[in-house]
This record gives C-alpha cells, structure tokens and sequence, in this order.
C-alpha cells in the first residue's frame, strides 16, 4: 500500500475518533435541554448563519427538506425559532431564533471543553497547521461535492493571501481590512462572498505546499 494511502487512511481513522467524540459530546448537550443533536445542531447553524431558507439548513445540516421542515417544525413549537418572509423574495421565508432560542443557541454550539483544551494544548504553530490543513481538506470535499459549499477564507472575494511579508499574519482579509495569520483562516464567516473560479484558484494555488 502506497505511503499516501496508508497516512490518509490513519488520519481518517483519528478523524473518526474525533468525529464519535464530538457526536457524543453534541447528545450531551443537547439531551438536558430537551433538544435533538439534530435541533441543536440547527439552533447553532442558525446562530452562526443568521435567518435562512430552509433548503439551506437541510443543505448545512445534511439531510432532507422534509427532515430539516420536521426539525423546525419541532423548534417552531418550542418557541425558539419563527418563519419570517424573506424581504428580498415575497414567496420565500427565512426562519429566524427567536429571543429563546439564541440563548439555548449560545449554549449548544459553544465546542465542548474537553476539545478546546486539547486544541490549546497544541503549540501555536501547530495549530496555524491545523487550521491550514482543515480549510484545504474542507475545500477538497466541496470541490469533490461531498459537502456543501462552506463560508471559508479560501474561496472568499475579500481573501488576499499573503498580501503582507509579515509572517505571523501574512494574509489579508479586504473586507475588515485587516491582516491575519493561518491560525484565524475562518471555516464559517458570515461576511463571506464567493470568489470568482479565477481568485479562487489562485488562492488555493497560493495554499499549495511549496
Ligand atoms: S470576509 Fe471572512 S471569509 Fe472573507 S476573507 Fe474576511 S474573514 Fe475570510
């Protein structure tokens, strides 16, 4: 078995280990709120998305519009979330926290202790490292289209890669014009607007191991 395949297949197993924890971790938060993992996880994305379709949710969730409409049906009867018309279309409406809900969303989609202390425990380049890595591999899966399209730096129209000789924070974000450095490469940003394919592959050409 080639080297590659070997790594790839050891890094998806660790992955997975993470993956189980983080599923575990969301049941326990969730439970003693009266919540679905499921229902959490759509109070959170909501919080980080701010009002959204419902094709959207199900797309971010991954599942089916019948399934995200049962979920917010749920939450809708909880009192946490509301159906609003979308301004921008008459035909369409943006589900939107209520008062309630942004409070048990702040407390869902807060990471679980134990993984942030294990984050901190890494040396900050190593976590510059992570962060790089997980913003290629994220885009990789879109590009293959087996998630969704994600609100990542790399595809951004604001994303200036290192636009800065500094090397702690050598890339440049036009859109708070400010400069930042791999450890804050974002994975969701709600000011995120998609690149054209040109900027986007010259950004990830930029991302390329030397
Ligand atoms: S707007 Fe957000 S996604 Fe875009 S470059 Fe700035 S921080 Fe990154």
């Amino acid at each position: 078995m080639k080297q590659a395949t070997q790594d790839s297949e050891q890094i998806a197993a660790g992955l997975d280990r993470i993956s189980a924890f983080l599923r575990m971790a969301g049941w326990r938060a969730a439970e003693p709120r009266g919540l679905t993992p499921t229902q959490a996880a759509c109070l959170s994305l909501l919080a980080g998305r701010g009002p959204s379709r419902v094709g959207i949710l199900a797309r971010a969730l991954g599942v089916t519009q019948a399934s995200a409409s049962d979920t917010l049906a749920a939450l809708s009867r909880k009192r946490l979330v509301e159906r609003r018309p979308d301004p921008g279309d008459g035909r369409a409406a943006l589900i939107h926290l209520t008062p309630a809900g942004r409070r048990l969303a702040a407390e869902v989609a807060r990471p679980p202790a134990a993984l942030t202390q294990a984050v901190e425990a890494l040396a900050p380049a190593e976590r510059a490292m992570l962060h790089r890595s997980l913003s290629r591999m994220i885009l990789s899966l879109q590009q293959a289209g087996a998630i969704e399209p994600q609100r990542l730096c790399l595809t951004c129209r604001f994303f200036r890669p290192y636009a800065h000789d500094d090397a702690r924070k050598p890339h440049h974000c036009a859109f708070v014009d400010a400069a930042f450095g791999d450890a804050s490469l974002r994975l969701d940003c709600a000011d995120h607007e998609e690149a054209g394919p040109r900027q986007k592959a010259s950004a990830l050409s930029a991302f390329e191991p030397a």
